[in-house]
């Protein structure tokens, strides 16, 4: 069987058998139609909700990342390479079972900007099958280098996914402090942002626990992308 359709159906299973909320990073899951094929850059405005997203792991920091999170009981969302995930398989698998949302940052980490359909389609297609097996279905792509175009949309809305970006980006990959990225992200703070950050910076790590704190007090709920797109 299928290994996406299985994890489908298992995941109908457990919310019908379980009357406590399963997690909603896990199961069976579709974007609403209206965002299929989309460029997404920021939740619904009304809602005082965040979604914190980590680019270019795994990585040999993921579980470094992963503990403060966990220990924070925060749900973020992860947009993997596609080469570098079967190194880190057994990490993987077990994130969305513990609130953490995987998605995809294509498959080789490239321009996507001047590549054709087809080779747009393989990069999609390498993509989904880098993380079958994992529990769960990809619903966002997120281009690296935020360089894409028409065609990397179109291949994204052919496996019923969107194109996700985001509102805050604090740099960290560009080498500044730990403090800075914590301003970056803290004085920027709003309804519905998607925060960029990355998964294999030491600063990161070390801005983060802050970086959370401040935003709890401010009385915000941490979201993964598919809570925050989900239908309401
Ligand atoms: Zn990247």
């Amino acid at each position: 069987m299928n290994t996406i359709i299985f994890a489908s159906i298992l995941g109908t299973v457990l919310a019908l058998s379980n009357s406590k909320p399963v997690l909603l990073t896990f199961g069976p899951q579709k974007l609403p139609p209206s965002l299929v094929g989309q460029v997404l850059r920021h939740g619904d405005p009304s809602r005082q909700e965040i979604a914190l997203t980590f680019d270019d792991g795994p990585g040999p920091q993921t579980e470094k990342l992963l503990a403060i999170l966990k220990k924070e009981n925060v749900k973020a969302t992860f947009f993997e390479i596609g080469c570098h995930v079967a190194d880190y398989g057994k990490m993987i698998k077990e994130m969305p079972n513990q609130g953490f949302e995987i998605e995809s940052h294509f498959y080789f980490h490239e321009n996507l900007s001047t590549k054709s359909l087809a080779q747009n389609q393989t990069e999609v297609a390498e993509s989904f099958k880098s993380m079958q097996g994992m529990g769960q279905k990809l619903l966002f792509f997120r281009p690296p280098y935020m360089r894409y175009s028409t065609r990397t949309a179109e291949a994204a809305k052919e496996v019923g996914c969107a194109i996700a970006l985001w509102d805050i980006d604090p740099r960290d990959w560009s080498g500044i402090s730990a403090i800075a990225i914590e301003n970056a992200v803290v004085s920027k703070i709003h309804n519905g942002a998607i925060v960029l950050l990355h998964d294999n910076h030491e600063n990161t790590l070390i801005a983060l626990p802050v970086i959370i704190k401040k935003i709890k007090e401010k009385g915000y709920k941490f979201v993964t992308l598919r809570e925050m797109f989900q239908q309401k």
